[in-house]
């Protein structure tokens, strides 16, 4: 049985190891590897060794890191199948998804690379007489990086090379559900000439995170996961003066509009409901249609997902299998829940017939319609393939629904009328919003991140506000071979 252990000093740890946990290959529900989970002492060695390595990195050149990032760029533009391949084998989701994920995850290096623009700071010359100001921004220190398991590329890459780009050494916990993904990205970091120590993949679970959430040495925590953890990371992080980034789960509503192009959201709405079988933080998970649109785009929906096929990512499916057995079971809990409290059933996806392993996990695309809100179907995070419309009578209700929901990370409009849209856009308390885009995911240059309870902590990933999380500011006022200085003066030091 292969053996997945953590990344430390540029090689596989050598040291003890005690508790291990399976990673299975969800599309046949084998196990397919054993992942070490870090005790208090594995964590230790890990953060030491960040720490040596921190110091020497943030020395090296702006042109030494950003050659890093190049090289690093193009590395994994080369072996972006090889990469997708591995995030297929562990998470499930369909090769062309996987490749999608590497693609977004590309971006941010892409962003990395601009970083000695992006580090500039400001000068003021002559302030007072023969006084200048400027400001610059260095590095944290060590910082932890703490991902989920629904990406297993992408997410490590909001963070990591902007981080590191930036100065600072990581220390990466990738989720224990896939973390083989991490391992080879930080083998070709290496490759790219990261110096070793700089980039540390440590596995584990609770104990790990605990671990580097209460480290004197750890300056920073970006995490992501979902709102309960997120909650606790954000809490214990602060507690303990680390700066913290805590992104938490969602449940993103699409509102149609009834002048909407019914084609266009009906596309959208199977689109950002099933892909990645609904395992994505920026799913569609609930329809509102406003009336008299819904009959329609209910029918339209159900005529597409009859044509989704189910199974093996390997196959050229449309939809992969769930990440494990658990989780198919709970999100075939919530389709039983959504039936027993009275939701219409319009595609029941629990009897799919998968192209695949009949010991996968599989679970069907699946539709409910007129589902009301106190449905737990509609109140929880299911993430999974199972999609919720919900009927209201106009633009109000809807957008009143949106807001009331706890969660704020994505939405969307669909409509061909600009001023709802732009009011839309202007009154929906959410962080990333689409106009006729499903999954209004920003590009690298802007920063990804939801509101409410999506999001703890003031500072979204990557863009402007990754280049800010992972430094800090200083300012600096010199005055140099002024002889014409004012001797002793004990008032406030003003600037005229
Ligand atoms: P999770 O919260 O179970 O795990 C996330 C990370 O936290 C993992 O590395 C895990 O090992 C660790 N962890 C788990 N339980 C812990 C605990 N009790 N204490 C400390 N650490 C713990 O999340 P997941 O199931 O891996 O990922 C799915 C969730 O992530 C969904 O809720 C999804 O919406 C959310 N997500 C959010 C975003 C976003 O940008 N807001 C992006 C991707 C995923």
């Amino acid at each position: 049985m292969r053996r997945i252990t953590h990344w430390i000093d540029g090689d596989e740890w050598q040291g003890p190891t005690g508790r291990s946990a399976p990673v299975h290959d969800p599309a046949t529900g084998q196990v397919t590897a054993h992942v070490d989970l870090a005790d208090d002492d594995v964590v230790g060695a890990a953060v030491a060794s960040a720490s040596k390595a921190a110091d020497a990195w943030r020395r090296a050149s702006l042109t030494q890191r950003t050659r890093v990032m190049f090289a690093f760029r193009q590395i994994l533009d080369a072996r972006k199948d090889e990469l997708a391949a591995v995030i297929t084998a562990e998470h499930g989701k369909v090769l062309s998804d996987a490749v999608g994920e590497v693609t977004r995850g590309l971006e941010v290096v892409e962003f990395a690379c601009g970083i000695p623009h992006l580090l500039k700071g400001g000068h003021s010359e002559g302030v007072s007489t023969g006084v200048d100001v400027h400001s610059v921004r260095q590095p944290l220190g060590v910082v932890a990086v703490i991902s989920p398991f629904n990406f297993p590329a992408m997410v490590p890459l909001w963070f990591v090379p902007v981080a590191l780009a930036a100065g600072n050494a990581v220390v990466l916990k990738p989720s224990e559900k896939d973390p083989s993904a991490s391992v080879l990205m930080a083998r070709w970091w290496q490759e790219a000439g990261l110096p070793d120590g700089v980039l540390t993949v440590l596995h584990g679970d609770k104990q790990a995170v605990d671990g580097l959430l209460t480290h004197p040495d750890v300056r920073a925590v970006s995490f992501v996961g979902s709102t309960p953890v997120a909650r606790y990371v954000y809490e214990t992080g602060t507690a303990h003066g680390k700066r913290v980034q805590a992104l938490g789960g969602a449940k993103n509503h699409m509102l149609v509009l009834p002048d909407a192009d019914l084609d266009l959201a009906a596309d959208a709405a199977v689109n950002a409901g099933f892909g990645s079988a609904g395992e994505r933080c920026m799913a569609i998970s609930a329809v509102v249609a406003v009336d008299p649109v819904g009959d329609e785009l209910v029918a339209r929906i159900a005529e597409r997902m009859a044509r989704l096929t189910t199974g093996d990512g390997r196959r050229g499916c449309d939809m992969g299998p769930l990440v494990t057995a658990e989780h198919r079971d709970r999100v075939r809990g919530f389709v039983d829940a959504g039936v027993a409290a009275g939701a219409r059933l319009v595609v029941d996806g629990r009897g799919v017939v998968a192209d695949g392993d009949p010991r996968g996990f599989w679970l069907g695309p699946t539709l409910f319609d007129h589902v009301s809100t106190d449905m737990s179907i509609y109140r929880e995070e299911i993430f999974g393939p199972v999609l919720s419309v919900v009927r209201v009578g106009g633009y109000e209700e809807g957008l009143a629904l949106v807001n009331a929901n706890p969660y704020g990370n994505g939405t969307a409009i669909f409509t061909n009328d600009g001023g709802a849209a732009r009011r839309f856009e202007y009154e929906v308390e959410v962080g990333m919003v689409g106009i006729n885009v499903p999954i209004p995911v920003p590009m690298a240059y802007y920063s990804f991140g939801g509101w409410k309870s999506s999001l703890f902590g003031d500072t979204h990933a990557h863009g402007a506000d990754g280049v800010h999380f992972f430094t800090r500011g200083k300012v600096v006022t010199s005055r140099w071979l002024d002889p014409g200085h004012a001797g002793v003066d004990l008032g406030f030091p003003t600037h005229d």
